[in-house]
């Protein structure tokens, strides 16, 4: 693409006000209400409506938990229940306010999504699955069997509505309008420290967690997140229908609710409007084939199964990938400002001391008793032939696993039984030697949530417009300041490796780890890497680096451990290290 097709610009954060640039929305939500308030509806388009935005509201839910967290809920019509119970019992049975029971019943539904998350997200994949299935079909049960509590089958009818909204068509309006709300919030969320947590556990948890993230608090925000949408979808369409029963929240209506999220495009909340709407439409559409029995039900299932197929991302993220191929590349300004990494200074001349550090793997001593003891300012650096065990070390002291013996202490605090983000707010950082970044996220989102670390002093409680300094900064310092805004997935795998040193760096690190940072890389590539590690070094932060490549070593590292099948076999200044005999011959071999 020539440089005249690009536009440049700042990264969204100079944008204008918000207030502004949300009027439009607002105006249309407003005009929508009041379209809804006012013309006259059919009483079958009415009801269409009432379902269609109740129901959107809850698959909303679907959108922060799957689509942005990646965590799966098969529990969302559980949920949409407990807002429509509570509505439904508390109106009719407690003659209590609308208002109050559709609180209340959000609120349980909110405390239910986040007992069943802290209870079952340790367990993630196929158990979380399991879980939420099991859990439906406990509070289906219930809801058929507790006949003295729910009613049984026969349900709850003639719920009460709020005051103002006693006619189906106002209500409808109120439910268009707080639709019209949620949808903001969800639309906003992603751009949000929450949303982008949630968004990089998505993507790669490992480095997530390392990046300073709480990865099973934000998968539990979000499943409780999700869990109160359907409640509150739940206590208006308890209101909009004046009647629910056990079947409307069934296993069978979380499937629905799966499906209508997949459908539109389980990432925004626009995919999961354009699939309720239309799952809740076709089947009006298919009505006269209702005639012939099974024919409806398989043209339907063929529908829903075609369009997922050919858009796997669902009919939205369909329309978002075309969209993002015609769209001219953002270019970013990089700032004229200096990276400051200001590692912290104060304590010892040690800034890593590891002692007797182990990781067996069953019988496989992957690491045995290594002692590593990292000077503060040096750059460190840690060698060994392929499968000599200074990955595993290097996951051990970012806390990817559990030591089996050994101690880690950063900074004179002992880190070994820290979890990986705590290790991160404690001065830790670190690269991966098979790339690890938000695969659906811009270069500047990816160092953002990297600066975004907490007890990260440099910028304190971390403004958006701080944090997304401080990352451009950082990208700038590696060299890729004018590709901000870019996807990750378009740039080099040298570059990827870049961003991923840039991430760290946002974090202020005390340490940074790197491992193999070279491998893969181009010659040129190489020397930017050179380079870049001598400017780092030359701010005073210290380096713990893997690498294969001797010259580098040879060049940046003052001091040397080496491994060997997993034990310390030289440990010293670099070039006396590099010419002990066993150094030698662990990597040349014995001639
Ligand atoms: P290096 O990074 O030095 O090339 P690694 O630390 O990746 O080596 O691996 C050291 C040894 O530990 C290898 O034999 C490897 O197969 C083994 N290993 C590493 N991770 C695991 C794991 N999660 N489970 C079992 N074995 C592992
Ligand atoms: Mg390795």
């Amino acid at each position: 693409m020539s440089a005249q097709g690009e536009q440049v610009s700042a990264p969204r954060t100079t944008a204008m006000s918000p207030v502004i640039r949300h009027l439009p929305y607002f105006v249309a939500a407003a005009i929508a209400v009041a379209v809804v308030a006012t013309i006259q509806l059919d009483g079958y388009i009415l009801n269409i409506m009432m379902q269609a935005t109740t129901f959107a509201i809850a698959v909303f839910g679907l959108t922060v938990v799957l689509g942005l967290c990646g965590q799966i809920n098969l529990a969302q019509a559980v949920f949409f229940g407990f807002g429509a119970y509570a509505v439904g019992l508390g109106t009719t049975d407690l003659g209590l306010n609308f208002w109050l029971c559709l609180m209340g019943g959000s609120i349980i539904a909110l405390l239910a999504g986040a007992l069943l998350g802290m209870t079952t997200l340790k367990l993630g994949g196929h158990y979380l699955a399991m879980v939420t299935i099991s859990f439906q079909q406990i509070v289906t049960l219930f809801m058929i069997n507790a006949i003295g509590i729910t009613h049984g089958p026969d349900g709850v009818s003639r719920i009460g509505r709020p005051g103002l909204f006693q006619s189906s068509q106002s209500f409808l309006a109120l439910c268009v309008a707080a639709l019209a709300l949620i949808g903001y919030i969800v639309w906003h969320l992603p751009d949000t420290r929450l949303g982008r947590a949630m968004r990089a556990v998505r993507d790669n948890e490992l480095a997530a967690g390392v990046a300073g993230i709480d990865v099973y608090r934000t998968k539990v925000a979000a499943f409780a997140l999700s869990a109160l949408l359907g409640g509150i979808g739940g206590g208006l369409f308890a209101g909009g229908f004046s009647y629910v029963s056990p079947d409307q929240f069934s296993f069978a209506e979380s499937i629905v609710f799966l499906t209508m999220a997949l459908l539109g495009g389980a990432a925004s909340p626009i995919g999961a409007a354009i699939g309720t709407g239309l799952l809740i439409i076709i089947p009006e559409w298919l009505r006269f084939l209702k005639s012939v029995p099974g024919l409806y039900l398989a043209i339907y299932g063929l529908f829903v199964i075609l369009i997922m197929r050919f858009m796997p991302d669902g009919i939205w993220g369909f329309v978002q990938f075309t969209l993002d191929r015609w769209r001219a590349k953002v270019r970013s300004e990089p700032t004229t400002q200096v990276l400051q990494l200001a590692p912290a200074s104060s304590g010892g001349d040690v800034v890593l001391e590891v002692s007797g550090l182990s990781k067996h793997f069953g019988g496989l001593k992957a690491v045995d008793n290594v002692d590593i003891s990292v000077r503060r300012g040096s750059v460190h650096a840690l060698i060994g032939p392929n499968g000599s065990g200074k990955t595993t070390t290097l996951n051990m002291l970012s806390g990817l696993y559990k030591t089996t013996a050994g101690r880690i202490v950063l900074d004179g605090v002992d880190i070994t039984d820290m979890p990986a983000h705590m290790r991160t707010s404690s001065g830790l950082g670190r690269t991966f030697q098979n790339i690890r970044l938000f695969r659906s996220m811009t270069a500047l989102e990816n160092v953002i949530i990297g600066a975004e670390r907490p007890g990260n002093d440099l910028i304190g409680a971390g403004t958006h417009v701080l944090l997304t300094e401080r990352a451009m900064k950082a990208l700038t310092f590696v060299g890729l300041g004018t590709r901000a805004n870019e996807l990750v997935s378009s740039f080099s795998y040298g570059h990827q490796r870049l961003i991923e040193i840039a991430r760290a760096l946002a974090g202020n690190p005390t340490l940074l780890l790197l491992d193999e940072p070279a491998a893969g890389l181009n010659s040129s590539e190489k020397v930017e890497l050179h380079g870049l590690l001598k400017r780092i070094a030359a701010q005073g932060l210290t380096i713990l680096i893997i690498d294969h490549d001797m010259t580098l070593v040879r060049e940046a590292a003052q001091h040397i451990t080496v491994l060997n099948f997993g034990r310390r076999i030289a440990d010293g200044e670099s070039l006396s290290v590099l010419q002990q005999p066993d150094v030698i011959s662990a990597y040349l071999g014995t001639e």
